[in-house]
């Protein structure tokens, strides 16, 4: 049987048009036929979350209502509280100053997620893409391998993407509906990685997405300190919720028990639940 593409082929159709007394006959191409990643990335844009839900490939997917805000997770994660930073935390924290007003506010709109980020139905999941845009090894395999080969073939129509800079795509089969692909550093440089962090944020309002979902970006493959990535993470994420309020979650994804470890205890200092922060100078412990 034919798909409905292979029916889509293009059609040339006889048009006549008059110069003075002549007629031209001229031909054109009504309708070249459409790549299959077009024709399924326009099916599900229309659908909403019920009717995605039902074409979903896997069962064990996760909604952002079943992902703990922040300001729960430390309620139910005893212990976290004794996390304490260190010194080299403090001083990579004085480089932003916070609006302490918004701590309650804010902490209902960050989450730490422990496990695969291709599980996650959220507006976007970002890719720790490389800057071909071709499926490779760590986060970047795990989506390819999760969303389909029609991923890659959106892929192919970007040109790539540099270093710093992000992109966003249909999400095909993942429960996820974009995937914005952003290509970290692999030369150690924080003002790069900063500004994958900031142009994935930034996409998010461009397309009125509601929640997202990040991986440790740069800390595997491409060699990043896992703390100062977590700093540069937080620092951009607070930054950008202080002055826009249509993110409802930001879900930082660790999986790597040592980012656990880190976030659990750098949301303390980029989150705090109360109405203080250690900017303040008062709760400071050097
Ligand atoms: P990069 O090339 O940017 O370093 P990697 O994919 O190697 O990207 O690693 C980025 C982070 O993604 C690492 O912390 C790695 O452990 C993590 N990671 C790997 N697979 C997954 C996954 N399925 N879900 C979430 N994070 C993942």
């Amino acid at each position: 049987m034919l798909s409905p593409a292979s029916l889509n082929i293009c059609k040339i159709l006889p048009i006549c048009a008059r110069t003075g007394n002549q007629a031209i006959r001229k031909y054109s191409v009504s309708k070249m036929s459409e790549p299959q990643w077009k024709i399924e990335k326009a099916r599900l844009t229309k659908m909403n979350w019920a009717d995605r839900r039902k074409d979903y490939k896997i069962k064990d997917y996760l909604t952002v209502d079943s992902v703990d805000p922040w300001c729960n997770y430390v309620v139910r994660n005893k212990g976290i509280e004794a996390k304490k930073h260190t010194l080299d935390d403090l001083t990579e924290f004085k480089k932003i100053s916070m609006e302490s007003g918004l701590n309650k506010d804010l902490g209902q709109k960050v989450s730490i997620f422990k496990g695969d980020i291709t599980k996650l139905e959220v507006d976007a999941i970002v890719n720790a893409a490389n800057s071909a845009l071709k499926a490779g090894g760590g986060v970047d395999g795990a989506i390819h391998r999760a969303a389909g080969p029609l991923l890659q073939a959106e892929c192919d129509t970007l040109g790539g993407c540099p270093t710093g800079d992000a992109k966003a795509t249909c999400a095909y089969n993942l429960p996820a509906r974009y995937v914005i692909h952003t290509v970290g550093p692999q030369d150690g440089s924080p003002t790069k990685l900063e500004s994958c962090y900031e142009k994935c944020l930034a996409l998010t309002k461009e397309n009125n997405f509601r929640s997202i979902a990040f991986p440790c970006i740069s800390t595997g493959i491409y060699g990043f300190p896992n703390r100062l990535a977590a700093h540069i993470a937080l620092r951009t994420a607070r930054k950008f919720l202080e002055t826009n309020d249509h993110i409802e979650r930001i879900i930082f994804c660790t999986f790597m028990p040592i980012d656990v470890d880190i976030y659990e205890t750098l949301l303390q200092m980029y989150f705090p639940l109360h109405d203080w922060n250690y900017n303040d100078g008062n709760t400071l412990t050097e």
